[in-house]
């Protein structure tokens, strides 16, 4: 198969960098087109970009010359990394100019008509693209990655929804520091320390999950439920957040309950086979102190949610720690996961 044409908008940022990473040698995409702010436009890749990551600038992107956020990108499909601020009206005019945009930015994600995906969670939620290209008159379209926590959390909770029905939930979510983005939270708020807040963050975190394990009700998602209460803290982990979940279900499952409903979870068989779907969405670790984020935040390439430390819990039903790495799963590798199920279902040929 002939590979299809991408392009990144916010392509020098950390998030940006990450699909630059992930993009290269995918088998359904080819990055064709890098796009950033003024700063950047003009200059080749790897001169403006100020690479973070351990594996070497692909020798694909690293003579591409990065180009104004404007529609006419050489590409198909748009990945978005880009602020949320700048984002939302730049990836209006890329739908309507026809692009398939994938987005990281939390602009459009609680836009009636714009779904919140995860492929494994909630891929029926694309069918509200045929009524955002009916009310925008959009010849291509808008989807949405979560929020990095919300991704994880949302990907443990799905099994456990479905099985146990979710009543209300505590979150306390310790996030590192690459999800700030570069040069994020300056070294000395965060070295030796520990910052409990987090702009915007626990709204996401209590918002988003209600979209994505919504139900799909014609062209509408009707939202779940069930109450979600975060507290969001930054610390001085580089890569992979980490959410200390307590949950009460409408029917108390025991412990090992749990652990089969985790650990069985495949998501529907359209998500099995993308290319970006890890083998197990969830792996549960049964020693007493997994998960942690130098061990486990590249379980499944980085596309795993590790959750460990499954018990009950005295004041709710059901505690557990989970981990995710914010920047694959939570962030590029989810929106190319998402690009690829687009494909898999026929929106972006
Ligand atoms: P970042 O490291 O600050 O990178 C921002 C990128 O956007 C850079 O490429 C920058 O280009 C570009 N940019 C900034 N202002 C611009 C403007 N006015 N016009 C055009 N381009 C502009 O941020 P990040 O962490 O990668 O986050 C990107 C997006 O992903 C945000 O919406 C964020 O909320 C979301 N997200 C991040 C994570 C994470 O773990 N970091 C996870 C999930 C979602 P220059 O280099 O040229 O300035």
């Amino acid at each position: 198969m002939n590979r299809i044409p991408v392009g990144i908008l916010g392509a020098t940022g950390t998030v940006g960098q990450r699909f630059v990473q992930l993009l290269d040698d995918h088998p359904w995409f080819q990055v064709t087109a890098l796009a950033a702010s003024d700063r950047s436009v003009g200059q080749r890749y790897a001169d403006a970009c100020h690479w973070l990551l351990p594996t070497p600038i692909p020798d694909a992107a690293r003579d591409l010359v990065v180009q104004p956020i404007e529609p006419g990108l050489e590409c198909r499909v748009v990945f978005s990394a880009l602020p949320s601020g700048v984002a939302g009206p730049v990836e209006e005019r890329f739908a309507r100019a026809g692009h398939a945009v994938c987005s990281n930015a939390a602009a459009h994600r609680m836009d009636a008509d714009v779904p919140l995906l995860i492929p494994e969670v909630n891929p029926d939620h694309t069918a509200l693209i045929g009524e955002q290209r009916r009310r925008r008159g959009w010849q291509g379209l808008v989807v949405t990655s979560a929020n990095c926590s919300t991704t994880q959390l949302a990907l443990a909770l799905k099994p456990l929804h479905d099985a146990f029905g979710l009543r209300r939930l505590s979150v306390v979510t310790m996030q590192a520091a690459s999800g700030a983005g570069y040069p994020g939270v300056p070294a000395l708020d965060l070295l030796d320390n520990l910052v409990p807040y987090i702009g915007g963050e626990e709204e996401k975190v209590e918002q988003e999950p209600l979209k994505l394990l919504g139900t799909l009700e014609g062209d509408r998602v009707a939202s779940a439920a069930f109450v979600v209460s975060a507290q969001c803290n930054r610390v001085p982990v580089r890569d992979g957040h980490t959410e200390c979940v307590s949950i009460e279900f409408a029917r108390q499952p025991g412990a090992d309950e749990v652990i089969a409903a985790l650990e069985g979870f495949r998501g529907p068989a359209e998500a099995a086979d993308l290319p970006g779907s890890p083998a197990h969405p969830i792996v549960v670790r049964r020693e007493p102190d997994r998960p942690q984020p130098v061990r486990d935040r590249d379980a499944g390439r980085g596309m795993s949610v590790v959750v460990g430390r499954v018990r009950p819990c005295p004041v709710l039903h059901t505690r557990f720690v989970l981990l995710g790495h914010n920047t694959v799963r939570g962030a590029a590798g989810g929106s190319i996961h998402n690009a690829e199920l687009l494909v898999a279902q026929g929106w972006v040929a």
